[in-house]
């Protein structure tokens, strides 16, 4: 099959009826063999793009490029994109082959399809005879036997159980790369994106947070709202006081009971900060130490996750809840039970407390500074 062109997204904003404005100012690209995740929680205007790329939307601002062309202003049906929803619909009437040659007139490229999705054997079925996830396939089918220029995926395995949707999301990734379509795949899951994308493409309130790696995403979130959607758990951020006395940096939140002395591992920026660190980065010993009372305790299965509560510190008396994973095979602690934990100081992440934004501290690259192993 034909390789297809890039998609390129520059300045896409769509502001509906009143005044919601579903996307802001987006740039994107998309290569060609790409498979691009797009994540975000409920509203956050993932949908809209999508719309948009396939020419179902007008945008209110901005440029749409596929390969050499800018299609922005053409017709749906001229852009050669295919988008496939979550709640498909097939045609009832017709067998899987006729779904999957409906409008078409390549027979042999039916046939090539139905064979990379291991539909072969089901192409004189009708839908109804379908299970969800062969219907899925063949809804995935019906849109690359078109050898359409974009892929464009809406959620489409939300509607499936978790081991069928795990096998079907590897398939898919396979087959893209088979494909070498760009591929602009839309979901909420963060766990998902994590798992599927060559890049992911985080977006809140139709702002574009981050494009990055996998990687990228998780270890170094460009803000407080990606360091707090990706991970089971999500990130802890807390509020504090960064100064330098005499040099040495320390951080300090005493709603927290936190007080850390950070030499080698702090931002250069001073005054009000975040610190956030990860559930997994708690560790046994450590200089940056937490102490609180178990508030509560959740097992998923290959790790348990406490809540802590650091409050009452210093008199306080709201909850300051802080997540942490618990070490295997240690005895789980009871609720209400003290305990005292480290974080892993090579593990902190820094944010700007206005903005979010991120910081770098001054350890680059983030190895185990030995010094600060207790
Ligand atoms: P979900 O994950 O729930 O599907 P989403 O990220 O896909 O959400 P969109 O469907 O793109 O989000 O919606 C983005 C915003 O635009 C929302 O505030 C939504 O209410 C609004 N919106 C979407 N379509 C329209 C429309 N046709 N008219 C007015 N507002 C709309």
């Amino acid at each position: 099959m034909s390789r297809g062109a890039g998609i390129e997204i520059c300045g896409l904003s769509k502001v509906f009826r009143g005044d919601t404005r579903a996307l802001d100012a987006v740039d994107l690209d998309v290569a060609a063999g790409e498979l691009l995740v797009l994540v975000g929680p409920s509203g956050s205007g993932k949908t809209t793009l999508l719309r948009l790329i396939a020419g179902l939307d007008e945008p209110t601002a901005g440029r749409i490029r596929l390969g050499d062309s800018d299609v922005t202003g053409v017709p749906p049906h001229r852009r050669n994109v295919a988008l496939v929803f979550q709640n498909l619909a097939l045609y009832s009437h017709l067998t899987v082959r006729g779904n999957l040659e409906f409008g078409q007139q390549g027979v042999t490229q039916v046939a090539e399809v139905a064979n990379l999705l291991g539909i072969s054997h089901l192409l004189d079925r009708y839908p109804a005879e379908l299970s969800g996830g062969e219907q899925q396939r063949v809804a995935l089918g019906r849109a690359i036997v078109r050898q359409p220029a974009a892929l464009l995926l809406d959620e489409p395995l939300s509607s499936l159980d978790a081991p069928l949707r795990r096998g079907l999301r590897r398939e898919l990734k396979k087959l893209q790369r088979d494909l070498g379509m760009p591929t602009i795949y839309v979901t909420h899951d963060q766990a998902e994106a994590l798992a599927l994308g060559d890049r992911i493409a985080v977006l809140d309130k139709g702002r574009l947070q981050q494009t990055g790696t996998p990687d990228e995403i998780y270890n170094r979130p460009a803000n407080r709202f990606v360091a707090e959607f990706f991970g089971p758990q999500g990130m802890n951020c807390i509020e504090g006081e960064l100064k330098r006395d005499g040099g040495s940096p320390t951080f300090t939140a005493s709603n927290s009971g936190i007080e850390w002395p950070l030499s080698g591992v702090a931002p250069s920026q001073e005054g009000r900060l975040l610190c956030g660190f990860r559930p997994e980065d708690a560790q046994s010993e450590s200089p940056a130490t937490l102490r609180g009372k178990v508030a509560s305790i959740e097992s998923l299965g290959s790790a348990v996750y406490a809540q802590l509560d650091v409050s009452g510190q210093n008199g306080q008396t709201s909850q300051q809840l802080i997540t942490i994973q618990l070490a295997p095979h240690l005895e789980l602690p009871k609720l209400n039970d003290p305990l005292t934990i480290g974080i892993n100081p090579n593990r902190l992440h820094w944010f700007d407390a206005a903005t979010g934004n991120r910081l770098d501290s001054n350890s680059e690259p983030r190895t185990l500074n030995p010094s600060a192993r207790a």
